[in-house]
């Protein structure tokens, strides 16, 4: 049975007992100080329609959007209020009502969430596609040409800055299976995410390698559907279900030690098949196992010894700081183990980011559906990475990494910015004389 608000465990809702402790932590409570805009004054109307005392309204459907879903309130929440799946449900009974009609609207969700993304194949044609576009002059000719005008604003506000498409995509950079050079101690699947295999698949090289490098083999279908956390958080929990059993079927849990992310998002997402898929019986099994499987990379590492490095990444010293993708932080607890990665690494100087898990304004699709707020965040977290003076950031998460790449260069700075695996990767292949 598909759960609304009005049909969820109430004892989920009645959890909040309004102590407000995490107030502090929300970003748009701190933007605007208004009590609706804060996670308990959401839980608060999210009980009332859930009471039947309001009704859906585009008044609900907005405060909803406003909301990040970062789920700092849930890691500051003392009474461990699950607003993860308040969040989501809320979001799926705003699809399901049509309260936010529009039809530019429709149509772009029917063709990401709908189409592109439940479509592996068709979505790296699009990628090839944005990419001929990007490369061949096209997408300069059409800026200067003035054609971009004719978008919707939504979209117009987008296209400077659609995220560059890569020249070949995870399927030619990883084969599907790979053994370690050194003794065999696991056998893993690599999940190669959908925008991370489109604009960072270097990244999921530079995870495969450090993962052969500490005795895992490592499995990575060359077509993977994607994990669905897109469609779940963007109120398609049917499709978010479909995408789910896709991917166990492509990847049955027992098969493997573990089943690994590097994407803070998805991973928050993939950890949750089994209540996702809790009532139905032909996958709640496998749904409990597949869970139990599932680790974001800098985690496993962790879990099984990392071995140090024996070279620095890059010919000088460098200082790094790291910035928390939400989802890493506050949806898989994965807070230490990315910094202690960093520290094994010859050559690397940690330096702590002020708000480090304060979010950067990425959110999915919240850039597209909240400019202002997100950029209000982008820009209080260049400032914070420009006080640290690290010449690299280091992030878990392909959302953030574009995001704050945007914001340095807008912002005219050189600071680069990379995933934790990627200087790990490069130290390693240091080691062998590889380039990095
Ligand atoms: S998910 Fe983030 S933005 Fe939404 S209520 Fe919680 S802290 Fe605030
Ligand atoms: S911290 Fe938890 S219990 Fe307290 S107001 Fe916020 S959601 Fe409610």
């Amino acid at each position: 049975m598909a759960h609304t608000l009005r049909t969820i465990d109430y004892g989920v809702l009645q959890q909040c007992m309004h102590c407000g402790m995490c107030l502090p932590t929300c970003p748009t409570y701190d933007t605007t100080r208004r009590e609706r805009n804060s996670p308990r004054g959401r839980i608060a109307l999210m009980r009332a329609m859930a009471d039947g005392e309001l009704e859906m309204s585009r008044e609900f459907a907005d405060e909803m959007s406003y909301c990040l879903g970062c789920l700092a309130c849930q890691t500051a929440c003392p009474a461990g209020v699950n607003y993860a799946e308040l969040f989501e449900t809320a979001r799926s009974d705003i699809e399901a009502s049509g309260v936010q009609p529009g039809l530019a609207r429709q149509i772009w969700r029917g063709l990401t969430l709908g189409f592109l993304f439940r479509h592996p194949t068709a979505l790296r044609v699009a990628g090839r596609l944005l990419r001929v576009y990007q490369r061949s002059g096209l997408e300069s000719l059409v800026r200067r040409s003035g054609a971009t005008e004719l978008l919707p604003a939504s979209l117009r506000r987008l296209e400077p800055q659609a995220p560059r498409m890569a020249a070949a995509f995870s399927n030619v950079l990883i084969a599907p299976r790979e053994e370690p050079t050194v003794p065999r101690r696991y056998a893993v699947a690599l999940l190669t995410g959908c925008v991370q295999d489109l604009v960072y698949p270097d990244v999921n090289r530079d995870t495969a390698d450090v993962l052969l490098a500490n005795g895992c083999a490592v499995e990575t279908p060359p077509s993977q559907p994607c994990c669905g956390s897109l469609h779940a958080h963007n109120g398609d929990l049917e499709a978010a279900r479909g995408q789910a059993r896709r991917l166990i079927d492509l990847l049955p849990p027992e098969r493997y030690d573990a089943i690994i992310s590097n994407a803070g998002g998805c991973g928050s997402h993939l950890r949750r098949y089994g209540p996702l898929l809790a009532d139905d019986p032909g996958y709640r099994d496998a749904a409990r196992a597949w869970d139990t499987k599932v680790r974001d990379v800098h985690e496993w590492l962790a879990q099984i010894g990392c071995r140090p490095p024996l070279t620095a990444p890059y010919d000088a010293p460098v200082s790094v700081t790291y910035h928390e993708s939400c989802h890493l932080a506050h949806g898989q607890k994965v807070v230490r183990e990315p910094r202690s990665l960093l520290r094994l690494i010859p050559g690397v100087s940690l330096v702590e980011l002020k708000e480090s898990s304060w979010c950067c304004g990425s959110a999915g699709i919240y850039a597209l559906s909240q400019p202002a707020q997100a950029e209000l965040l982008l820009e209080r977290k260049v400032t914070h990475v420009r006080e640290t003076g690290a010449a690299v950031v280091a992030t878990g998460n392909p959302g953030c990494q574009m995001q704050i790449a945007r914001g340095l260069r807008d912002a005219g700075s050189q600071t680069r910015v990379v995933h934790p695996i990627s200087l790990m990767a490069a130290a390693y292949r240091r080691e062998t004389g590889a380039a990095a």
